[in-house]
């Protein structure tokens, strides 16, 4: 597969990926976090629509932008494309120290978002699960819903950050989240 074949950043720096379905906010969430200034594209695999993009993020971590999964409009046949592609990376990748998960608040966890969550408890490998868009709830529903997320997939109060790309709500918890994760030994 491209990810488990194709270029990689060389391995000196520990890797953070980014997950989640298509339109969930990855992206915003990603130029929310990090200033695109601070972002140096390192590499892609090549040749593909649904690739993988790494950044270097300072001299800090390389940010693994995985593919969007699961879009609606994709025939069935491509939308499994993802879970080889997704799948190689985790299993092939030394510096991985964990995951940032993307579950949009508004919506239920799908069969492929729980194959993620099931993968990665598998692997071990530390997630921590954004929670987007809060801004487009009210805030009390926004903490229910968020309390109930949390419940039905059996997650830690403490791996859950709710998070808005509009307001920046959850932007330096997620931030500290990852330094944590950085800093670990793999
Ligand atoms: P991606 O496909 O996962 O990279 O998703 P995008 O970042 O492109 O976002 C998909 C859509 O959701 C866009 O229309 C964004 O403007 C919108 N969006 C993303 N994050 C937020 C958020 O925190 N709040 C609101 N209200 N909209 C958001």
């Amino acid at each position: 597969m491209a990810a488990a074949g194709g270029w990689r950043p060389p391995p000196t720096l520990p890797e953070i990926a980014f997950a989640g379905r298509s339109n969930v906010g990855k992206s915003s969430l990603i130029n929310r976090l990090v200033r695109r200034k601070a972002l140096a594209r390192v590499s892609k695999t090549p040749g593909r629509t649904r690739e993988i993009n790494f950044f270097q993020v300072n001299d800090l971590f390389v940010l693994a932008d995985l593919p969007g999964y699961g879009y609606a409009r994709i025939a069935k046949a491509r939308q499994a494309e993802w879970l080889p592609l997704i799948e190689g990376y985790l299993r092939n990748s030394e510096r991985l120290r964990g995951v940032v998960q993307l579950l949009d608040i508004r919506h239920d966890p799908t069969d492929d978002d729980r194959l993620m969550l099931d993968f990665l408890s598998e692997l071990g490998v530390p997630t921590v699960v954004a929670i987007t868009k809060i801004d487009k709830l009210g805030r009390q529903a926004a903490v229910d819903r968020v309390a109930s997320l949390t419940a039905l997939l059996g997650l830690d109060t403490d791996q859950v950050i709710p998070f808005s790309a509009v307001t920046g709500e959850g932007r330096d918890e997620l931030a500290s989240a990852l330094v944590t994760l950085v800093g670990k030994p793999g």
